[in-house]
């Protein structure tokens, strides 16, 4: 038997259901909603979440399709899926939720007797990371801009999670390092790996959601729960990223797309008045890969325009 939260499932079993978190002022309880489907033979157990903000869909519906087309009577350990990890946010189509506006990513281990946000990073904390092995957190570059396909792996915690990284299938690593309270930070201060894929954003894209489940099905196969080998790339791109704020205020055009190889110099983006006039010109700051973009026309000044990413060397398995 396996047990998670309110759940205990059977070896070869599907289940799902809520891990409470607090009741809504619609008298609706709130929490974390799971999928599990419990293999017939043992193995590891393996979490994947996203939803962690709001607007982020694709990783989302790609949970729900690929728990879908698990077989529990062949699979090897235990997948537990929580596609969208927080509802409020969701509710709001927005990054935070409306409750208490945190971001969620950047709050872990969460405070159980602080907010919603806080709440519910203390529930996953105490009772999901005790109960998997592993956990993969899946994003998109959010409601405001898109992302290149990349996986983050937390800098200080190669030996732990590298491999899960990699498995993840995208050519670029992104070493975070900059900021706490993610998602990852609890895991892999339980010893345990945990990794953030990244890719699209602005919209949902059916190329996403499948870029998403391409990554799942080949971390289940790198983990021997399911069978066939896993497929691995030949080198690795490892980037340090560097965020870029606007300005100026304006009309907010990329000139460069997420993925794209720049060099020193070379125009990323342009903002604009109303009357056409250039008031800025976001340029790579080095030579290094244009990692995210701003999708939504309207910038302020401050606002994230571009996430550039700085080449540190390569991974070849
Ligand atoms: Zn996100």
């Amino acid at each position: 038997m396996y047990s998670i939260g309110p759940l205990t499932v059977a070896p070869g079993e599907r289940a799902q259901g809520l891990i409470p978190v607090g009741t809504s002022s619609y008298g609706v309880e709130l929490g974390i909603p799971l999928i599990v489907v419990n293999g017939a033979q043992d193995g590891p157990v393996l979490c994947v979440d996203a939803g962690v903000h709001g607007d982020e869909y694709d990783g989302q519906e790609a949970i729900r399709r690929a728990l879908a087309e698990i077989d529990p009577a062949t699979l090897r350990g235990t997948v537990v899926g929580i596609p969208c990890m927080n509802t409020p946010a969701f509710e709001a189509a927005a990054r935070a939720s409306g409750i208490d506006h945190l971001n969620l990513n950047r709050i872990f281990p969460g405070d159980a007797e602080g907010s919603y946000s806080q709440r519910l990073a203390a529930t996953f904390v105490e009772q999901v990371v005790p109960a998997v092995d592993a956990v993969v957190d899946l994003h998109t570059g959010g409601a405001y801009g898109e992302i290149a396909p990349l996986v983050i792996l937390q800098g200080g915690y190669e030996d732990l999670a590298t491999g899960l990284a990699l498995a993840a299938g995208h050519e670029l690593v992104w070493k975070g390092g900059k900021w706490g309270g993610t998602v990852r930070h609890p895991v892999l201060e339980a010893g345990k790996p945990a990794i953030t894929i990244e890719c699209g954003g602005a919209t949902y894209r059916e190329t996403n959601v499948e870029h998403h489940m391409n990554s799942i099905r080949n971390i289940l196969r790198s983990l021997g729960m399911t069978d066939g080998e896993a497929q691995l790339r030949d080198t690795y791109t490892t980037v340090a990223g560097t965020f870029a704020r606007s300005a100026a205020g304006g009309f907010f055009v990329a000139r460069a797309e997420p993925g794209e190889t720049c060099k020193e110099g070379d125009l990323i983006a342009t903002i604009t008045d109303h009357y056409g006039t250039t008031l800025e010109e976001v340029t790579a700051p080095q030579d290094g890969i244009v990692l995210w973009v701003r999708r939504i026309r309207t910038v302020r000044p401050g606002d994230e325009v571009v996430i550039f990413g700085e080449v540190l060397g390569e991974i070849r398995p």
